[in-house]
């Protein structure tokens, strides 16, 4: 995309009288845009997050972008460490028609983007008494657990839950009426729900805390400013410790249908998934694998009905899948012949994932994978395009091959592909598959994180399932890992977290996404409450409440 640096303001005034970008600002500052130095955070109020013996020997560094270490994490073929590189998004100055005069709302905390992270964040922020703003530009809440019909996940390896407080509320309460199973032995490796329940209740919970919930509102635009907070001198030039800061977000644009609403906000927490408010508000991020840019693969899930679960249960069992009560993995010989014979467009996964969730005879099927970047101009409908192809023939190879398909059809199809990878904004620590290998628990841990790291790459069977924690164990996702560090009032949850393209591997799932956005709207609300940015904001106070609101940490 190309940003022009002329653009107008409302009034046509040139961009650059009203408002200062980030990196016009820090090259006033006499830093460097892209690579600024971040030392430790002593002075910046994230108590508890200085360098940290992991174990004997091994001290895990706050600094972010990391030097690189080389090498791999030993026993598993992952690089090891902090990537070096990142992207500079362009000043934000997509402005739209001068003429045209927004709808001014003024709030504490908006929310951009109402999947599982920001349904979970906007709902917890208003609980804790705080106005919320919920921009969200599909017509319902939920993301990819609604509108990607994904099952989500187990939480947990065994050894109990992993993932309680905000999750808990929601599951349980569609659990009571019949719309999932409570997670417990007999669900194994996923908790089924229903999808359609979910979505209701995520927008009556979000509802009921009295969040003011936009749908079919998209953020088109971001207006930064200096906070007035400026930073140090020593900190501008990187040569000591202390994050840049000194810019804030003051409104975002929302088109909300044929209205255009200016949100002005004392925080903001992108939910995006894909890193889009950090992205126009000029935030450094990461994108894809960091030598070859590789973003993990997307698949698009479809239902088909009606489908006799018996026989598919007694088939899959008999060929050797691994089956549970509620879903199977395998059917790999079918996979593997036909992308042998190619009866299927493109690399698609290596086995069948097949969910029964709350349905007698309708099961989810996710098998359909494609390598695409969906962020480029066009890159979202080539992906769409060949999974829709790839569904449709795998479809066809379960009528004619698989017993229990026989008379199904393609009942439902995702509304959009579940895009595993997106950008991943820069906060103060970027958290590592090292991290994860090392099950570490940080003293400002506010989620944990269990699932492995789970690569969808396009080598191999197409999912590269590595770094398995032990049974019960987990390793703690730090505060600094959701504060932005460009940005002194932008948080984040869910896929768009500080993280690298191994860890994200691990930390996608939704499960842990619905954690961090419980951790984000708790940090936004007691920043806001104390007058404080959510870097200065002491991490014990966030797990405190947090604790006080059954999460685990
Ligand atoms: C096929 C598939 C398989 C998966 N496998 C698993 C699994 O096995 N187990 C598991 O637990 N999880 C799984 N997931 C992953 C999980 O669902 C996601 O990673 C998780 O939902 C991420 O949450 P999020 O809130 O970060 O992003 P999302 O759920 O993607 O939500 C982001 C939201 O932001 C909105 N948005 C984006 N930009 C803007 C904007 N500019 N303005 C307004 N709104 C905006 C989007 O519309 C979207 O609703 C899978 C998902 C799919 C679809």
């Amino acid at each position: 995309m190309t940003h022009t640096d002329d653009m107008q303001t409302e009034d046509g005034a040139p961009q650059e009288r009203r408002l200062i970008s980030r990196r016009g600002f820090l090259k006033a500052a006499g830093a460097v845009s892209l690579g600024v130095a971040v030392g430790g955070l002593s002075g910046y109020g994230l108590s508890g997050c200085g360098p940290k013996e992991s174990s004997p020997g091994q001290t895990v560094s706050p600094t972010l972008p990391g030097p690189m270490v080389t090498g791999t994490v030993p026993g598993n073929d992952l690089p090891l460490g902090a990537e070096p590189a990142a992207y500079q998004a362009p000043s934000p100055t997509l402005l739209p028609s001068p003429e045209e005069a927004p709808v001014e709302i003024t709030t504490d905390i908006c929310v951009v983007g109402g999947g599982a992270a920001g349904m979970a964040a906007a709902t917890v922020a208003a609980e804790m008494g705080a106005r919320v703003v919920l921009v969200e530009e599909a017509f319902i809440l939920g993301g990819n657990v609604t509108r990607g019909l994904v099952s989500l996940d187990r939480v947990g390896w065994g050894g109990g839950l992993m993932v309680e407080g905000w999750y808990t509320k929601l599951i349980r309460g569609l659990s009571d009426q019949g719309d999932a199973v409570f997670p417990g032995e007999q669900t194994g490796l996923t908790t089924p729900c229903d999808p359609d329940a979910l979505r209701r209740r995520a927008l009556a919970l979000a509802r009921k805390a009295g969040v003011d919930v936009r749908l079919g509102a998209r953020a088109i635009w971001v207006e930064v400013a200096a906070s007035g907070t400026a930073p140090s001198s020593s900190a501008a030039t990187g040569s000591s410790p202390g994050p840049p800061g000194g810019t804030t977000i003051k409104s975002v644009l929302v088109r909300e249908q044929t209205t255009l609403a200016k949100i002005t906000a004392s925080a903001f927490i992108d939910c995006t998934g894909d890193g889009n408010l950090g992205y126009l508000a000029g935030c450094t991020y990461w994108l894809g694998d960091r030598d070859t840019g590789f973003i993990q693969g997307q698949t698009l899930i479809f239902f088909a009905a009606p489908v006799n679960v018996d026989q598919l249960w007694s088939y899959a069992r008999a060929e050797g899948s691994q089956v549970e009560e509620y879903r199977i993995v395998g059917l790999r010989h079918l996979m593997s012949e036909l992308q042998g014979t190619g009866a299927v467009e493109g690399p698609a996964q290596g086995g069948i994932l097949i969910d029964r969730n709350m349905w007698p005879n309708t099961v989810s099927i996710s098998a359909s994978e494609t390598y695409g970047n969906h962020l480029e101009p066009g890159g979202l409908a080539q992906i769409l395009a060949t999974l829709e192809t790839q569904n449709k023939q795998i479809h066809q190879a379960l009528r004619s091959r698989v017993p229990g398909f026989e008379s199904s059809r393609i009942v439902r199809l995702a509304e959009r592909p579940y895009l595993r990878e997106g950008r991943r904004l820069a906060g103060y620590y970027q958290l590592t598959a090292v991290d994860i290998q090392k099950a570490l628990k940080p003293d400002d841990s506010i989620a944990r994180g269990y699932y492995p790291v789970d690569l969808h790459r396009s080598v191999g069977a197409g999912i590269v399932q590595s770094v398995y924690l032990s049974i019960g164990d987990w390793y703690g996702i730090p505060y600094r890992c959701i504060v932005a560090r460009d940005l002194d009032n932008l948080l984040m949850a869910g896929r768009c977290i500080s993280v690298t393209h191994e860890a994200l591997g691990s930390t996608r799932i939704s499960p842990v996404s619905i954690a961090l956005g419980q951790a984000a709207g708790v940090a936004a609300t007691l920043s806001v409450r104390k007058s404080v940015r959510p870097a200065d904001l002491p991490a014990a106070d966030v797990r405190t409440e947090l604790h006080k609101q059954g999460a685990l940490t």
